[in-house]
């Protein structure tokens, strides 16, 4: 009988008790935050009804760090902020100080210690989503991280003044599954063929799931040498490479013909015009590490469009719903290609079924 005294072992999965992370001064406060306002790039002050103030001061950080590093960034938290610090689902690091006269000493000692740009808050580029990729994903086509270090490099200014019509926010994905989400604008790769079957390394996966795992039915099952195996109808495979995340027989990657493409016009935010998916603004952009200058000069060219014709508040889906997709065409240079009309057969709600296209 198992021992009704020993005590049980603490708790190691699920969210922890965010609770005990919270800086003082939110703890003091909870619920009682009755403003807040920015101060200047990459500051900004929450005020509650007692009247005191907490200054956070967010970072940008490249997301993968090394223990030394993050050592660094922990003896900055505790020299100015009694130990606290927080990151953003965006990878920023967020110091909070209780004083004014505490921030500049803190920004010294990020930029001197750290190096890392103070910035990412309101009309300015946020510093960039990536997906999870070769760290923890078995589908990566492309680095998304090396994406994001060399576009953060070129847009480094952007992130630490505020010189946009609104917020943007930008994400890459490193395959077709896209879960870097819904941005402002997004570059994302993608294969173009099928997967190809290894049918001698089938036998590894079950493959009713991998049947099943495929959006447009393009899996089935067949026989092959008198064994169980798949086959992909080629004229439904959209390559999307969902098959090859269920089974590693189906390989759909391809370093010869995998390309990046660039998506235009998400956001999750309910603001104004509301929730919106994002839709192709270029592709066939070469997958060219470690600096992918294309996908730059191409993300350069929206961003000098939208900030040269966008009104105030607009965020990138706004100003080209508002100008119309041919001038948004124009004015960024890309080509419109058949591959930019959605066809898809069951769509009810895009392009292919609405009366309200400006082309
Ligand atoms: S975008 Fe694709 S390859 Fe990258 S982490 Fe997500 S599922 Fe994996
Ligand atoms: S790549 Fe996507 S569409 Fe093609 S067979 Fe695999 S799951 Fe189906």
């Amino acid at each position: 009988m198992a021992d009704q005294k020993k005590p049980l072992a603490p708790r190691d999965q699920g969210a922890p008790d965010y609770t005990r992370y919270l800086h003082p001064s939110m703890v003091r406060n909870y619920g009682k935050w009755k403003d807040h306002r920015d101060i200047r790039p990459g500051v900004f002050v929450h005020v509650s009804e007692d009247g005191d103030s907490l200054y956070t001061v967010r970072a940008g950080s490249p997301r993968m760090m090394s223990a030394p590093l993050l050592r660094k960034v922990c003896d900055i938290a505790d020299r100015h902020c009694q130990g606290y610090l927080r990151f953003t689902s965006r990878n920023n690091i967020e110091f909070q100080v209780e004083q004014e006269e505490q921030i500049q000493p803190l920004i010294d000692d990020i930029e001197q210690t750290l190096g890392f740009p103070v910035g990412g808050t309101g009309r300015s580029v946020h510093n960039i989503i990536h997906t999870q990729g070769w760290l923890h994903c078995n589908l990566p086509g492309t680095d998304a991280a090396g994406v994001v270090k060399a576009l953060m490099d070129r847009l480094y200014e952007e992130f630490t003044h505020e010189n946009f019509p609104q917020r943007v926010k930008l994400s890459t994905s490193c395959c077709t599954i896209n879960c870097g989400g819904q941005t402002d604008i997004a570059v994302n790769l993608q294969h173009h063929h099928p997967p190809r079957i290894d049918h001698d390394m089938i036998n590894r996966c079950e493959l009713p799931k991998v049947v099943g795992i495929c959006p447009v039915l393009a899996v089935r099952p067949d026989r092959v040498n008198g064994h169980d195996t798949v086959e992909v109808v080629e004229e439904k495979c959209m390559y999307c490479g969902a098959c090859h995340a269920q089974c590693p027989a189906l390989e759909i990657r391809d370093g010869d013909t995998d390309t990046l493409s660039i998506w235009v016009g998400g956001k999750s935010a309910n603001t104004r015009s509301g929730p919106s998916f994002m839709k192709l603004a270029t592709w066939g952009l070469p997958n060219n590490p470690p600096r992918w200058p294309e996908v730059g000069e191409a993300v350069s060219a929206i961003l000098n469009a939208y900030k040269g014709g966008a009104r105030e508040f607009e965020r990138v889906g706004e100003w080209i719903e508002r100008i119309g997709w041919k001038n948004f065409f124009e004015q960024t240079g890309f080509k419109f290609t058949k591959y930019h009309i959605d066809t898809y057969r069951w769509s009810r709600t895009t392009l292919n079924a609405s009366s309200h296209v400006r082309f």
